[in-house]
């Protein structure tokens, strides 16, 4: 059977299953990978890697597959490529989704998958349900030599804490842009001006996808949000506290920033 040859992505709540070989993620097919007794009829193709099927299965429990070792989707940022990362997001977002996503939130009868997209359907009532995805940006804002960076509350008790750039979620109704201009004014208390867009990276903790612009100062003091941000400084580029590891788009952004001050 075709469908069970590719890379082979097993999740189990937040947790993946990588191997020590190759690009980490078991590939090939099912006949040859040393495994247990699995109920492969939930087996799903959901996405491609480079020309192959991507299959995904999500356990109940971290069971002992045989080979490799399960780790949390965070650590694997740092063992597995980019494109891969953001694969082992998008499996155990569609395994969330579908387990969350059981019944109707308008009329309460049992939802059914859509065969043809990935959604969940109400044959009663027609409601139907997609992945959540929630947008938000995140800022570099600098001023010549310097770049303004936060630390955030939740990164606050780490030993060396991480300083890294304005981020947060899109409300209702809003541009990009100016939920560019609105967190950066709520949270450091300046405005900005030049905001211009970068790219963009999903960003699976939980649902999101980031949006990433420069900016440069335009007026105003830094007095920052305590209930979002422990403290956020002015670093010149010489001089640079410890940022968020590589991977992240954040620190992407702050090293693109970077080459383009030392060749200045
Ligand atoms: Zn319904």
């Amino acid at each position: 059977m075709s469908k069970q040859f590719g890379w082979w992505f097993f999740t189990c709540g937040n947790q993946v299953l990588v191997i020590p070989q190759g690009e980490r993620i078991p590939y090939g097919d099912i006949e040859d990978l040393p495994l247990p007794e699995l109920d492969f009829t939930q087996v799903e193709r959901f996405a491609s890697y480079k020309g192959e099927a991507c299959l995904r299965l999500e356990l109940s429990e971290a069971i002992d597959l045989g080979m490799g070792e399960w780790i949390d989707l965070r650590s694997s940022m740092s063992v597995l490529t980019g494109p891969l990362f953001n694969l082992v997001g998008k499996a155990q977002q569609f395994a969330l989704f579908l387990k969350t996503h059981r019944f109707c939130g308008s009329c309460g009868e049992a939802l059914e998958r859509v065969d043809w997209e990935l959604a969940m359907q109400c044959g009663h009532c027609g409601f139907r349900a997609y992945p959540r995805i929630s947008p938000s940006i995140i800022v570099l804002i600098s001023d010549g030599r310097k770049v303004l960076l936060a630390n955030h509350r939740r990164h606050q008790k780490q030993e060396q804490p991480i300083y890294t750039a304005i981020a947060g979620f899109v409300e209702a109704g809003e541009t990009l842009e100016q939920t560019v201009h609105r967190e950066v004014h709520e949270e450091t208390g300046i405005r900005v001006k030049n905001v211009s867009y970068w790219r963009s990276q999903p960003w699976a903790f939980p649902h999101s996808i980031m949006a990433a612009y420069f900016a440069e100062y335009d007026t105003g003091e830094v007095n920052i949000d305590r209930r979002e941000l422990a403290d956020a400084q002015w670093f010149d580029y010489s001089n640079l506290p410890h940022l968020p590891p590589t991977g992240t788009i954040a620190r992407d952004m702050i090293n693109h920033w970077l080459g383009q001050k030392t060749n200045e």
